[in-house]
């Protein structure tokens, strides 16, 4: 349906439309379904984000493999006590969420994959926490998951979301440009300065590779979402500010792409390069797979 960010530039601007409903009656064109069932999807898809991260942020959330140490209630109970944080109140607070739906994720709840479990934590991290911060209205971020739907999919058409085919710049790489230009849109900028997010917080992930600890979307997993959205905000700023990306998001897609299909396999959620190469990545897969079959295993 879409292959270009561009042409979805021109078009909101020729029809003079946020890039949400242009995406939003593509959907409805192709899907045959109507505005309102495709919007109570998307309603339902909200919810459950809100859910993840407030399981998360409850209570420290405990997984089989014991990698994941609740950080995310961690993070969260320690900038409301001290608001200290470097990173601010409303980027602090994002990175929790972030966290928090990675825990929940590992911990085999229910998430929503954006564009996948792995990345699933930063668009709701990015869009609750414009709602906490600035007041918008479920409905404004339900158009905002339209956006970051768009341009998922324009992602998907020009290269690919998987870890496994393009590395973890293709997950957490691409959940960052899918928050980033809906967050732009949601915070009044234009279509193209949405876009122009899209670029600049893919550029600063290009070449990230996929190394998960003992093969689990656990470590580095949730903290590259904490990292992700870090890099989102960073974009969503200085596209809001004017800045421009000289590469455009296009051929930053098609850049993350190439990257991709030249990385190689150890960097590409097989746990044998990277992280899950390190001594100590190796010792926690062996210890886990020891655990877990009750033998001791060179697998890892
Ligand atoms: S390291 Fe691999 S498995 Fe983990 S989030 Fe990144 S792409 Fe997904």
């Amino acid at each position: 349906m879409f292959t270009s960010l561009q042409s979805l530039i021109e078009l909101a601007e020729s029809r003079q439309l946020p890039l949400h409903e242009i995406i939003l009656q593509g959907e409805i064109a192709s899907s045959g379904r109507s505005r309102e069932a495709l919007q109570a999807d998307m309603t339902r898809r909200l919810e459950t984000m809100r859910a993840s991260v407030d399981k998360g942020l409850a209570s420290p959330v405990h997984t089989l493999s014991g990698l994941s140490k609740g950080n995310a209630h961690k993070f969260y109970t320690s900038i409301r006590q001290n608001d200290a944080a470097l990173t601010g109140s409303c980027l602090s607070r994002a990175i929790a969420r972030a966290m928090a739906v990675g825990e929940v994720n590992a911990g085999m709840g229910c998430i929503v994959a954006t564009p996948t479990a792995g990345a699933a934590g930063v668009l709701p991290a990015v869009l609750l926490s414009l709602q906490e911060a600035r007041g918008f209205t479920d409905e404004q971020l339900v158009n905002a998951l339209f956006t970051a739907g768009g341009i998922g999919i324009v992602i998907v058409n020009r290269a690919n979301v998987s870890g496994a085919a393009g590395g973890c710049q293709a997950e957490t790489g691409s959940a960052a440009a899918m928050a980033a230009g809906s967050a732009v849109e949601l915070l009044g900028g234009t279509p193209g300065q949405s876009v122009h997010a899209v670029a600049l917080s893919l550029s600063n992930m290009l070449g990230l590779v996929c190394d998960p600890v003992a093969g689990l979307v656990e470590v580095p997993c949730i903290l590259r979402n904490a990292g992700a959205v870090a890099q989102c905000f960073t974009a969503v700023d200085l596209a809001l500010a004017g800045v421009e990306s000289l590469i455009p998001a296009d051929e930053v897609i098609d850049a993350m792409e190439r990257i991709g299909g030249r990385m190689d396999e150890r960097f590409r959620e097989t746990a044998q390069g990277g992280l899950a190469a390190t001594p100590t990545g190796r010792a926690l897969a062996q210890a886990f797979w020891t655990r877990t079959r009750g033998e001791k295993t060179n697998e890892f």
